[in-house]
C-alpha cells in the first residue's frame, strides 16, 4: 500500500509540475543558497499546494471572488498569480534589470523547465535559484498581506 501511495503521489507531482521529475527540479528548491522559508513556497508552488482562490474554492463555498487581490483584474491561480499577474511581471522585469535571467516565466511548468536548463556557472545557478525562490515568495507574502 505505501508503494502505490508513492507511486501515486510521485504521479500527482509529475502532472503538477507539468511532466517534470522531481529530482530534476528539487535541486532549485532545495538549493543550499535559498533560504528556508523560500524555500518551502517555491516547494509548495511547485507541489501544486499554494493555496490560491482556484484551488482553495475547490473546499470551501466561502470563496465568492476569485479575483486576483494583486490586480483585481483576473482570476488568481497559480500561473496568474506568480508569472501572469501585472504586478508579479512587474517585479520579475524589475528584477531582471539587476540579474540578467534568461527564464520563461509564461507560467510554472516553462519557469520549472527554463530553471532545469539553465546555462551558468554553478554559482550562477546558486545566486539565480535564491534570486527567483525569493521573487516568488514575495509575490506570495504581498498577496497575503
Ligand atoms: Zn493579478
Amino acid at each position: 500500500m505505501a508503494r502505490y501511495k508513492t507511486l501515486y503521489n510521485q504521479e500527482r507531482i509529475h502532472l503538477a509540475t507539468g511532466g517534470l521529475n522531481i529530482k530534476r527540479w528539487s535541486k532549485f528548491v532545495w538549493a543550499c543558497t535559498v533560504t528556508p522559508r523560500h524555500a518551502f513556497i517555491m516547494w509548495m508552488t511547485m507541489h501544486d499546494k499554494l493555496p490560491v482562490k482556484s484551488k482553495l474554492v475547490r473546499f470551501t463555498d466561502k470563496i465568492e471572488d476569485q479575483t486576483c487581490v494583486l490586480c483585481n483584474a483576473e482570476a488568481e491561480d497559480v500561473d496568474h498569480l506568480l508569472f501572469q499577474c501585472i504586478w508579479a511581471k512587474a517585479m520579475w522585469q524589475a528584477i531582471r534589470n539587476g540579474w540578467p535571467i534568461p527564464l520563461d516565466i509564461s507560467g510554472k511548468a516553462t519557469f520549472a523547465r527554463s530553471l532545469i536548463k539553465l546555462r551558468k556557472s554553478k554559482d550562477e545557478k546558486q545566486i539565480t535559484y535564491s534570486i527567483v525562490a525569493a521573487v516568488i515568495y514575495n509575490i506570495w507574502r504581498a498577496r497575503n498581506k
